[in-house]
């Protein structure tokens, strides 16, 4: 492997990609915030959500700042949620992973992508149960673009993927709505898994799917035998979709290889 010929090369790729994840981590928190409610992402500075105080930039540090500043603003004493931080820390590790799986290879920069788009995918569905069009639709395009450039599909592969994608989720949506009369998922889940599908081609959207389904299912009834759930309540899907697709991206053919050697 390549560490054997530079490590010293191998351990700085390694720690810069980790480094540019932190700093996507840190506009992802911006997206999950100003995207649910209609503002822009590009501008203006972040601003305290407590004092609306302009935060400046030695205190805008993926991790760090909040560290040094004790999980609270330094202007006003408002706290800051831990989920920034720890969008920041997931979003390091997930480049990271990209890195260590792909290479400096554009395999390697479509992870980073894809699994960054799933990250914020998943926070903003855990706190709005909401699958923003704009990234749902971004993460199609960009699935279809990519397929030109990845190795572990093609263009019809990644067309057949988002089309499978949409189609066997609509089915259980109407099948689900037929036995029990109520919507079970949105059009974002299928949208979402549509842009899976782009992604990942036939196969990983079907993985993904199945993990969903599997986590989906025990998360509910571990919830509802802890009675922090009831019947009917919903789970945001899109969550276990995000979950089932980084597993997918990462170790798919790995776990189809050992599922296959099981038969
Ligand atoms: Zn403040």
């Amino acid at each position: 492997m390549m560490i054997g010929e530079a490590p010293a090369m191998a351990i700085f790729g390694a720690a810069y990609a980790a480094v540019i994840g932190l700093c996507v981590g840190s506009f992802l928190n911006v997206v999950a915030h100003r995207l649910p409610r209609g503002e822009s992402v590009v501008g203006p500075r972040s601003r305290c959500p407590g004092c609306g105080g302009r935060i400046a930039g030695r205190d805008n540090l993926p991790i760090l700042s909040f560290v040094l500043l004790g999980g609270h603003c330094r202007m006003c004493g408002a706290s800051i949620p831990r989920r920034y931080p720890a969008v920041e820390a997931a979003s390091g590790l997930l480049w990271l992973m990209s890195w260590l799986v792909f290479g400096p290879t554009v395999d390697g920069l479509a992870a980073a992508i894809f699994s960054s788009l799933l990250l914020v995918l998943a926070v903003i569905d855990a706190a709005h149960f909401l699958l923003p069009d704009g990234l749902t639709y971004l993460t199609l395009g960009l699935g279809l673009a990519t397929s030109f450039g990845v190795t572990w599909t093609t263009p019809p592969g990644s067309a057949l993927g988002a089309a499978a994608g949409a189609a066997v989720l609509l089915l259980l949506i109407g099948g689900w709505y037929l036995l029990r009369g109520v919507r079970g998922m949105g059009l974002g889940d299928v949208k979402m898994l549509a842009g899976v599908g782009a992604f990942l081609g036939l196969h990983g959207m079907l993985l993904t799917l199945f993990l969903a389904c599997l986590f989906g299912a025990l998360v509910g009834l571990a919830l509802l035998a802890g009675g922090r759930l009831s019947w009917g309540s919903r789970l945001p899907f899109g969550v276990f979709l995000s979950i089932g697709a980084v597993i997918s991206l990462f170790f798919g053919p790995r776990l189809v290889a050992a599922y296959a050697s099981l038969l």
